[in-house]
């Protein structure tokens, strides 16, 4: 126990770790020159380089952090990436980075920015990182992590039914705009209120959600449109986290400090990874671990497995 606490409260960088941060900026770098040979746009090249190094620099700390540190590393990571995508891409670049926006760029066949970021981190790239987007880029939710409710009591049992709503609603609205040929992405100036509009929205009724039920995540629970969404491909992704069943002492204080309020022993027990498409990869579990006995797993799931949720509800 000592032996892991020391450990894990130095500094640790090692090689290993810097050549899997390497990897992956590399991997980002691929994703930069095939959108730049389709688009022959050269800010796809900076927007790769940028997220992808934020990304590969946040992962190669926190693996070599004291534990202490990891939360702040990845709100750090949250904030570089969260920022980025808002001021610049949203408001720099007049690009309506909201749900509403996406739909009416997929309508009119235009291959925007925001088009590259639903289809990279919210339908496709789940299936490598499931929600990792969630937890480290998420520019509704980093100003939700300001708020003082960073444990959650638990989930209202069955409110998450709304957020097929709200999507519904999302899509139906813009379908019926389209109807009308009402577009945005050739006005600069409707592009930005629908998406400030929107931004203002969800920032008000997450904040709202956040004091009603004593939890900063409850907007990601109960209303946010876009886990539906990541979790069709996301149930498979290769990166979950895992438990160590050797090291674990069932102190439970992983399962008490999970902001998404996943049983994360009952996975351990079943001597599974943590399947549950509610994980955003937080690492909130491994950095309060006194046994050091959480850690991200790559790994195929198949079969029954992928629908194995295991949340807690009140
Ligand atoms: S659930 Fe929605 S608001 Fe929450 S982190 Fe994910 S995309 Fe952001
Ligand atoms: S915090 Fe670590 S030791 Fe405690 S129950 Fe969770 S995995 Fe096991
Ligand atoms: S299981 Fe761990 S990584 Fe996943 S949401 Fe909970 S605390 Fe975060």
């Amino acid at each position: 126990m000592d032996d892991d606490n020391n450990k894990s409260n130095k500094w640790n960088l090692s090689l290993n770790d810097m050549g899997r941060s390497l990897t992956l900026f590399a991997v980002f770098m691929g994703y930069a020159l095939f959108t730049y040979f389709k688009t022959k746009n050269i800010f796809l090249i900076f927007n790769f380089v940028y997220i992808g190094s934020s990304i590969a620099l946040g992962l190669f700390l926190i693996n070599g952090a004291p534990r202490k540190l990891i939360p702040t590393i990845r709100r750090i990571i949250l904030f570089l990436i969260g920022i980025y995508l808002l001021v610049y891409v949203g408001f720099i670049r007049t690009e309506n980075m909201q749900m509403e926006g996406f739909f009416f760029y997929l309508f009119g066949g235009i291959f925007a920015g925001s088009t590259i970021h639903y289809l990279i981190a919210k339908i496709f790239g789940p299936i490598i990182f499931g929600r990792g987007f969630c937890g480290w880029a998420c520019w509704i939710v980093m100003i939700f992590e300001l708020l003082p409710y960073k444990k959650s009591r638990g989930r209202i049992k069955n409110l998450g039914i709304v957020k097929y709503i709200v999507l519904f609603l999302s899509f139906g609205i813009v379908l019926y705009f389209w109807n009308r040929g009402y577009t945005i992405y050739n006005y600069p100036e409707r592009e930005i209120l629908w998406f400030v509009v929107g931004l203002l929205l969800y920032y008000l009724s997450g904040i709202i959600l956040a004091f009603a039920f004593n939890d900063n995540r409850a907007f990601c629970k109960y209303l946010c449109p876009i886990p539906p969404i990541q979790n069709i491909l996301g149930r498979f992704s290769l990166i979950k986290m895992s438990i160590d069943k050797d090291k674990c002492v069932d102190c439970g204080l992983c399962e008490k400090n999970c902001p998404m309020d996943i049983k994360l022993l009952d996975y351990k027990n079943e001597n599974k990874r943590i399947l549950s498409t509610e994980c955003i990869l937080c690492s909130t579990c491994s950095s309060v671990c006194p046994k050091h006995a959480i850690s991200t797993k790559i790994k195929f799931d198949f079969g029954k497995d992928i629908l194995n949720y295991k949340i807690d509800k009140k």
